[in-house]
């Protein structure tokens, strides 16, 4: 622990998130979330955040409570009293097609063509590495972005295509490579983004209309961007008949993500998308970006997912602050990337780095130590080995890396207290930070009852409703027959 951060406990929860409760009852526990619950407790502290914050956070609360609709349509959960209190069976991938189809045959008159499936992703270990070029090991989780599309025939001109989102219930037209695509929605940005690099891959698409679903999570850290992204590139993949090298697809993907949502992420979404592995977690070196699998198929271990349900970003620059000081730290200290820094070599620079930038560095160069050690670690079946490491990154992240907040913080303690005497083997955030997920090792006979205690302490303490699901790992994205 540095000290330097004015860290509040657990118990005290910000602003944003009180609003969220008290605004939104049904993910509270109405009478329940009184006295003792952190969402009435802590009033006083309003006055604290300044004027300008305040509004971010009224802007944020609409978005929280847009996004937490959206989780439940993604993950068919209908929220009562049983609300994250327990693990939700979520909706398998043909039964998410069949959905698919029947949507796409009511909006237009027919059935689809084409379809493809992507799935979202979750980190194991390596998180904030990819784009310091060093490692991260993930797997596709059984959630998927799912796209369907009908050739328009007789369209004059530019091809354009339409773009429906049933999970946003939003529409959008665009002449793939001649729009603006500023004017576009910024979900629709993605989707434009992949067909203009497919465009120039040879892939151009004809004129379509595309319908798109969805059961992973939007912003819960969990890759529901990537997701999108891959499954278009496949589902164009399907239209010309053509294929993409995955490695050229997913860097194409990470472009579009780049140039037209803005966002300038690594390689990892797009990559586990693209070859996520049933069984098994991808090691992925992100400077040579060769991928190791590592099985996980112990039937006695179980992935558990538990969403906070909260978003904490408040201007969508910390990512892109985070990125840029690592690339600070490297230059200061004569390196590519932070991949070829060590321990010692952060020690001669102590005197010269910015404090933070040392903090910065030194999450980075521990957790692509950590993320090796972890593979290593299940592959030879040392769980206890594998939690620490795992609790050591969430350390990190939180403290160094200053990415956490306090409800992934407390889902986090909450699993090491209910894990306790190997339960929870490990836990830690998971994605980018500032809200959405942590990722928990759990022994598969205590899984029922552990969910049970996190859930019920997160909902009591927090005043919001986690989601909770389990997920082995799934096969990466594919083109839909039949
Ligand atoms: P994450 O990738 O962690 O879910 P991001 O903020 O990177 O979070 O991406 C979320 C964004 O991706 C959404 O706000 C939306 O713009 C887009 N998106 C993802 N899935 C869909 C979908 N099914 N329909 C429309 N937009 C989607
Ligand atoms: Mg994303």
């Amino acid at each position: 622990m540095l000290g330097r951060r004015s860290r509040q406990a657990p118990s005290i929860l910000s602003a944003t998130v009180r609003q969220y409760a008290q605004a939104n009852p049904a993910t509270a526990t109405g009478s329940s979330a009184g006295s003792g619950s952190l969402a009435q407790t802590e009033s006083g502290d309003a006055e604290e955040a300044g004027a300008t914050e305040r509004v971010v956070n009224l802007q944020l609360l609409e978005r929280n409570l847009l996004e937490s609709k959206l989780m439940d349509a993604a993950s068919g959960t209908h929220r009562g009293d049983a609300a994250g209190l327990t693990i939700d069976p979520g909706i398998p991938l043909d039964e998410l097609v069949v959905r698919v189809k029947r949507d796409y045959q009511q909006r237009f008159g027919r059935a689809p063509q084409w379809l493809a499936a992507a799935p979202g992703r979750v980190n194991l270990i390596g998180e904030h590495t990819d784009y310091n070029e060093g490692f991260v090991l993930p797997m596709a989780i059984e959630r998927y972005v799912v796209v369907a599309a009908a050739e328009v025939t007789g369209a004059a001109g530019e091809a354009e295509v339409g773009l429906h989102s049933c999970l946003l219930n939003q529409s959008e037209r665009c002449q793939v490579g001649a729009s603006d695509f500023r004017k576009l929605a910024p979900w629709a940005r993605y989707v434009y983004g992949v067909m203009v690099g497919c465009g120039e891959q040879g892939l151009a698409p004809p004129a379509l209309e595309v319908l798109i679903d969805s059961t992973v999570p939007l912003g819960g850290g969990l890759s529901s961007s990537a997701a999108l992204e891959v499954a278009t590139a496949t589902l164009l993949e399907a239209v010309t008949g053509k294929s993409l090298d995955p490695i050229r697809k997913a860097l194409l993907c990470q472009k579009a993500e780049h140039h037209y949502a803005g966002m300038p992420c690594g390689i990892m979404d797009q990559f586990t998308s693209v070859l996520g592995q049933a069984s098994h977690l991808l090691l992925l070196d992100c400077r040579s970006t060769e991928v190791q699998l590592v099985p996980l198929a112990d039937p006695d271990v179980e992935v558990l997912i538990i969403n906070t349900n909260v978003k904490h970003e408040l201007t969508g620059s910390e990512y892109p602050l985070r990125r840029s000081q690592c690339e600070t730290a490297a230059r200061t200290m004569g390196v590519r990337s932070l991949r070829d820094a060590s321990p010692a070599l952060l020690a001669e620079f102590s005197a010269s780095l910015d404090p933070v930038l040392q903090c910065r560095a030194r999450h980075v160069i521990g957790e692509i130590e950590r993320t090796e050690m972890a593979a290593q670690c299940l592959a030879a079946g040392q769980w206890a080995r594998l939690g620490e490491l795992m609790y050591a990154s969430h350390a990190s992240l939180r403290d160094d890396y200053e990415v956490s907040c306090q409800e992934l913080d407390l889902l986090v303690e909450l699993a090491q207290k209910h894990g306790a005497g190997g339960k929870v083997i490990g836990s830690r955030m998971t994605g980018g930070g500032f809200g959405g997920c942590t990722v928990s090792l759990v022994r598969k006979n205590h899984l029922e009852a552990v969910a049970a205690a996190i859930g019920t302490d997160y909902r009591q303490q927090t005043g919001i409703a986690p989601s909770l699901f389990t997920t082995r790992p799934a096969q990466g994205a594919q083109i839909v027959r039949g």
